[in-house]
Parts: C-alpha cells; sequence; structure tokens
C-alpha cells in the first residue's frame, strides 16, 4: 500500500484539495487535485488528474446542498473508492494563521484547535473556514493524524523589532503585532532557489507573491528579515480586492463621517478595494490588461499596482542592505510579463536588467547578466504543506 496524503485549503463556500502519494524519502508525489465550490449553496465537486484530465465530477441543487462537514466526508467515502493500493495516512491544513504560539507545523490535538479558534479575531475572513475541515476531521475521523500548516510561521525567523509596531505596549501583549502570510509560498519558493542558483539563494533576494492576494517578503540566505503584510492579511500592497497599506485614520472617516459600521468599513477594505475598487471593473489582471487600451481606470489600476510594488521594494531592499535578486510568483507574478517588465524597469537602480526575450516566453530567469538576477518560479504551496504534514507525523511515529 502507497502511504497517501491529503492536502486541504478551505475558503468560506470552498474546499480545496490534492492528493500526494509518499514514496521513500522524495518530495509527496501530487496524484489527484480537485475542489468543492458553492458549499452551503447548490454545490459542485470536480477532481482531476494530475495531467489536468478530469477525474470525477459531482453536483448538488440548493435544496440538497452540502456543507463543508458534507463535502469533507464525501471526499473521504470518494478517495476510499478510487485509492487503489492506497492508504490515506494524514490530512495536512493551510492554516492562514498560527499567531506567536505556533512557529512551526504542528499534530492536531483538542489543545490546538482550541488554540487556533481563539485566533479568529485576527483573520476572521480566513481563519474560521480554515479550520472548519480540521474541526470536522478531529471529530469524525479521531484515529487519522492532521497536521496545520501556517501562512504566519515562515516570518518567526524576523528580528523583534521589523515585527513591531510603534503602538503601546499594552497592545503588543494583546497580539498586535506584524505577523507577515503567504509563508507557505515563500517557503516553496526558498526551497527550489537553492536548485535554480544557489549562490542566489545564500544572499539577499525580495520574492514577489504577486496574485488575488499579494506581498512581497525579503529573504536573506533563504529566512524571511520583513515582508509587507502585517497584523492581517490587508496590509502592504494594493490586492485583486483588498486595499494594501492605507492610512489608519481612513477607518476612523469611514466609521465617523460616512457612517459605515465595523463591518461594512472591513467589507469595503477586503472586498471592494485594490485592482477591483480603483479600476471599478475587475479584480482579475487579466480582464484589466485588455481593457487597459481603452480605459483609463483599469490603466490607472495597473499603474498604482507597480508603483506600490516599486515603493515597497525599496523598503524591503533597505531592510537587507541590498539585493542580488527578485523573484516573481502567483498568478500575475507567473503570467503576467507586462507587470514583470514595469517592476524590473523600475529597479534598474538596483542594478536590474531586463532579458526582454526571458521574460516573453516565462524565464525561468528574465534578467540579462548584470549584478542582480529576476527570475519567474512558480509556487506550490500544497506541496509545502505535504511536506510539513508527511514531517510532522513522521517524527511523531518516530521512538523517543
Ligand atoms: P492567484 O491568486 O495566484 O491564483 O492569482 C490570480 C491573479 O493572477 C488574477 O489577477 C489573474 O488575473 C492573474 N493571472 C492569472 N493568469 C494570468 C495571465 N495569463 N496573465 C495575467 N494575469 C494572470
Amino acid at each position: 500500500m502507497i502511504p497517501t496524503l491529503v492536502v486541504l485549503n478551505a475558503g468560506s463556500s470552498s474546499l480545496k484539495f490534492q492528493v500526494f502519494d509518499m514514496v521513500d524519502r522524495a518530495d509527496p508525489e501530487l496524484v489527484w487535485r480537485g475542489q468543492y465550490e458553492g458549499l452551503g449553496r447548490a454545490a459542485r465537486f470536480r477532481v482531476t488528474q494530475k495531467s489536468g484530465a478530469l477525474l470525477d465530477q459531482a453536483e448538488w441543487a440548493a435544496e440538497r446542498g452540502i456543507d463543508h462537514e458534507g463535502a469533507l466526508m464525501h471526499l473521504v467515502a470518494w478517495l476510499q473508492q478510487y485509492r487503489n493500493e492506497r492508504s490515506l495516512v494524514a490530512i495536512g491544513h493551510r492554516v492562514v494563521h498560527g499567531g506567536d504560539a505556533f512557529a512551526a507545523p504542528v499534530l492536531v490535538s483538542d489543545e490546538v484547535v482550541a488554540k487556533l479558534a481563539k485566533l479568529a479575531p485576527l483573520a476572521p475572513l480566513h481563519q474560521p473556514h480554515n479550520l472548519k475541515p480540521m474541526e470536522v476531521a478531529h471529530r469524525r475521523l479521531p484515529t487519522l493524524p492532521q497536521v496545520a500548516c501556517f501562512d504566519t510561521a515562515f516570518h518567526h525567523t524576523q528580528s523583534e523589532i521589523a515585527t513591531m509596531f510603534a503602538l503601546p505596549r499594552t497592545m503588543r501583549d494583546r497580539g498586535v503585532r506584524r505577523y507577515g502570510f503567504h509563508g507557505l509560498s515563500y517557503d516553496y519558493i526558498a526551497s527550489v532557489l537553492k536548485d535554480h542558483d544557489p549562490q542566489l539563494a545564500a544572499g539577499k533576494v525580495i520574492v514577489a507573491h504577486l496574485g488575488n492576494g499579494a506581498s512581497l517578503c525579503a529573504l536573506s540566505g533563504g529566512t524571511s528579515v520583513a515582508t509587507t503584510m502585517g497584523f492581517s492579511a490587508l496590509d502592504g500592497l494594493p490586492m485583486g480586492t483588498r486595499c494594501g497599506a492605507i492610512d489608519a485614520s481612513i477607518v476612523f472617516y469611514m466609521l465617523r463621517e460616512m457612517g459605515c459600521t465595523a463591518d461594512e468599513a472591513e467589507r469595503i477594505l477586503y472586498t471592494q478595494s485594490g485592482l477591483l475598487g480603483v479600476s471599478s471593473l475587475s479584480n482579475d489582471m487579466r480582464t484589466l490588461r485588455t481593457h487597459a487600451p481603452s480605459n483609463t481606470e483599469a490603466r490607472k489600476a495597473i499603474d498604482l499596482f507597480v508603483y506600490r510594488i516599486l515603493r515597497e521594494t525599496g523598503s524591503l531592499i533597505a531592510a537587507l542592505g541590498g539585493l542580488d535578486g527578485l523573484v516573481f510568483t502567483a498568478g500575475i507574478g507567473e503570467n503576467d510579463a507586462a507587470t514583470r517588465a514595469a517592476v524590473v524597469a523600475g529597479l534598474t537602480w538596483a542594478g536590474l536588467e531586463l532579458d526582454e526575450a526571458a521574460n516573453s516566453t516565462g524565464g525561468p530567469k528574465i534578467s540579462s547578466s548584470s549584478s542582480a538576477s529576476a527570475w519567474v518560479i512558480p509556487t506550490n504551496e500544497e506541496l509545502v504543506i505535504a511536506r510539513q504534514t508527511r514531517d510532522v507525523i513522521s517524527a511523531a511515529t518516530l521512538p523517543h
């Protein structure tokens, strides 16, 4: 029997999953990937082979819809039907917030579930959804090991000063500090940069995770020294629908002068801002690119996105004390050559120069032979969760 892992990433109405085989000591190997969408309403299930070929699908009408619990139990039954020579040995969960307490992935227990639930106010739009399948699996499949893998943990290497806000000490004691996110993505990039360019991996690197969520991370020798997201995943760069860093007084203005409730203000900043808010058109870079030639607002959204990336990159270069290379990743970073070209053009002062032909074909190396190098490297957060899950369950089963 091949030991198999399931990696789960739960959203408000979705549950994405990937199934990995664990073969010897090599990296876990992807077998199937799929998702449930529309949970709580009319729901759909779709699973594909590694090649992208459709393997199976199902639908539930709204009146007979399934929730996260129903989806997870459907997945476990589906795996039993399809598992062939496989035996499910663990589930790895993506958890956005590990707070101060979790600097590494951890085996799920009653105590861990309770501690993670207490962090929900720090990531109200992500954490409760992440925890739903974990609570269900822990309750319904109590003998199956579960591992929580955190987006914040990678940033625990940062200095205390890098994680502080200039706020009263009592607020820091309550956990109001910079945490940083997208750590599973940065962990993956740091792990593979060694194969692409070992010298660069040992140096000063900025990774630009530019997707629907977007952030930058300054890596020194592969460890995080600073990042653009802070207390929440709202900070830093403008994103698809999130505003990124804004003056905190704007929130008081929204509450007092615009008459927003706290929930309404939160919804505007998380879901109606960023590329969508500026363009009044779309949060999707492909749509903005299509309309940019004739639509001024679409152009402004893209220009602001690039401008903010350049401003924040300058700040991270200062935190690193220099720059040896820049890595682009995630949906926009991996696919939008024009954004990469604009960012590299704005960093000539930092020693970057674009190889236009390499950039138009996606690299992986997209810089000319200048002092600093630029790369395009597809991220793989699920593989990091699979690696971490394997390592935690292996350590847990080793004799002490
Ligand atoms: P992610 O959250 O990593 O899936 O990234 C989503 C973002 O990547 C969206 O803004 C997409 O428009 C963008 N994206 C995906 N593919 C492309 C592409 N071929 N060209 C430009 N942007 C893309």
